[in-house]
């Protein structure tokens, strides 16, 4: 992170702890960057483990001793539609935050991240208000006993959240959390904090939530690992690499924490003999460059028929070559920059990669020639004729970069896709709907979309198989992530009488 104490005149946010604005308790902060231009975009307080120590404090408090945990679900569920309803209001100013410091295009945020996020956080708001209790069997014996299920929140919950889709990842943490009644100190990525920032302006204003409930932490891995650490932590839920989740696994379990893990994927799209090619090679597309391939779940390796392969390849290319590539915020831009130069140049090396060993380069691979892209664009790139072991195609690039892979029956298409440590997503392309639901059931992921890609839907449970992750976010499973089941017996009976099980004790 660059030194953002010199710079002055940027706007500044501060850390959000126990419902006030403070600055790190050692002043540091940093500046966040706009991608398209490298431009910083603003500065924002550098949280401490003494900042983490006290956001933490702050929303033990709030749990152990505050009202949230015991509010009626349906209160809270009114209080998440509220938010809403505000965010809703600032959708505009959002989307544009969004574009600006995350590099997703305008016309994405617009239309897609900023109303499907606020659309899942009612969605989820309302799978709460049932959520809570969970009718049993009717039970007579030995005793007549009405028996429930009663869920109840974690606590305090640590949530980390990362750069490439960071207002919808906020809702599918935050929203989950506060609707179960659980307190949270989240930390947002370094690299796209704004719309995080918005968002809890936003809610401070509303001045529904008690103090404490929600309290924002920012920084980069120092400050994300003493929160992961911290003993008054109940429950931790990351999202990001799998090489960051395998640390914070081994650091929760010093205290025994829950962990939730929403890791890192190479998705495979296996187009069937009898797709319709219109829709399949469009989809293919959609699946892998979509904010330039910087999605966990992108289709990045594509397996298609030996037969069909080259008009396929040839017409993904024809397809690619038409969009374009630009400044984010102009409504016409396609594909924006990636989110950093350092990452450009981990794309970069995985193209190089490709061709060393031997796929074939059916167009792209470059930066674009056009002197007025700044930022770290680089051109859609598709390899063709990539080999299923090779590293291309195993391991996550998170860029736009597709893999076709040929293949030789569907048995062995399925084999291939399986063929991977990930399992995030997956997409399957076929006219034959019941073939189609086969082959997905055969495919080892968290997510299949049988004729489209990416649709993350918040009453369906998402994550991952494999080392894509454990435990899931949405739906009524990402509900149970943040409570914990406690049994109630209500015995029906009443009187002394006929409790034969006391008098085994009692004479
Ligand atoms: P990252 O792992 O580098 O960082 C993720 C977050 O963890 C950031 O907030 C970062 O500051 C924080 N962090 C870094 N080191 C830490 C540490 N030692 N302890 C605690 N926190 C730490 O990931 P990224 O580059 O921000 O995001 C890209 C990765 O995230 C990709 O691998 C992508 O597949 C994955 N991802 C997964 C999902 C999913 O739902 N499965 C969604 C989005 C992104």
């Amino acid at each position: 992170m660059t030194d953002a104490n010199s710079l002055s005149g940027l706007p500044y946010y501060q850390l959000y702890i126990n419902g006030e604005w403070n600055d790190a308790s050692n002043e540091a902060a940093f500046v966040t960057i706009e991608p398209a231009t490298g431009e910083p975009l603003a500065r924002l307080a550098e949280a401490s483990a003494s900042d983490v120590d006290r956001a933490v404090k702050a929303a033990r408090q709030a749990f152990d001793h505050g009202p949230w945990p015991h509010t009626p679900a349906n209160e809270r569920v009114k209080i998440l539609h509220a938010i809403a309803d505000a965010l809703e209001q600032q959708t505009d100013v959002l989307a544009e935050l969004e574009a600006r410091d995350s590099g997703a295009t305008l016309r994405k945020t617009t239309f897609i991240d900023i109303p499907l996020g606020i659309e899942h956080l009612r969605t989820i708001a309302e799978l709460a208000r049932r959520h809570p209790y969970e009718p049993l069997p009717w039970v007579d014996m030995p005793s007549v006993s009405w028996n429930f299920v009663w869920r109840e929140p974690i606590g305090v919950c640590a949530q980390i959240t990362p750069w490439n889709f960071p207002f919808l990842a906020l809702m599918w943490k935050i929203g989950p959390a506060l609707a179960t009644g659980n307190c949270v100190v989240l930390k947002p990525s370094p690299l796209a904090p704004l719309s995080t920032m918005a968002v809890t302006k936003i809610i401070d204003e509303l001045q529904l939530l008690p103090k404490g409930v929600l309290n924002i932490v920012n920084g980069d891995a120092e400050t994300g690992e003493a929160l992961v650490a911290h003993p008054g932590v109940d429950k931790v839920a990351f999202t990001g690499s799998c090489e960051v989740g395998r640390k914070v696994m081994a650091s929760a379990a010093q205290t025994l924490k829950r962990v939730s893990l929403e890791l890192g994927g190479k998705s495979p799209s296996i187009v069937l003999p009898n797709a319709d090619f219109d829709l399949a090679v469009d989809g293919v597309l959609f699946g892998a460059f979509l904010h330039a391939g910087q999605y966990c779940e992108s289709g990045t390796r594509c397996f298609v028929p030996r037969q069909q392969h080259d008009a396929f390849v040839e017409r993904l290319v024809g397809r690619i070559s038409g969009v374009t590539l630009g400044d984010p915020l102009d409504l016409t831009t396609d594909i924006g920059p990636l989110i950093s130069e350092k990452q450009r140049e981990r794309v970069e090396s995985y193209i190089r990669l490709g061709l060393e060993e031997g796929a074939t380069l059916a167009c792209g691979g470059r930066r674009p020639a056009n002197p007025e892209l700044r930022g770290p664009y680089i051109e859609p790139t598709i390899f063709c004729n990539v080999a299923n072991k090779s590293r291309l195609a195993q391991e996550e690039i998170f860029g736009p970069v597709l893999a076709v892979i040929p293949y030789d029956d569907v048995t062995q298409a399925i084999e291939m896709a399986n063929d991977s440590v990930y399992g995030l997503g997956g997409a399957v392309w076929s006219r034959d709907l019941q073939e189609a639901i086969e082959v997905a059931k055969r495919i080892r992921t968290g997510t299949v979309w049988i004729n489209d890609h990416h649709l993350i839907n918040a009453v369906a449970p998402f994550g991952g198989y494999k080392q894509s992750g454990i435990g899931r976010e949405l739906g009524l499973a990402g509900l149970n992530e943040y409570t914990q089941e406690k049994h109630i017996h209500v015995d029906l009976m009443q009187k002394r009488d006929g409790r034969i099980w006391w008098d085994t004790l009692l004479p």
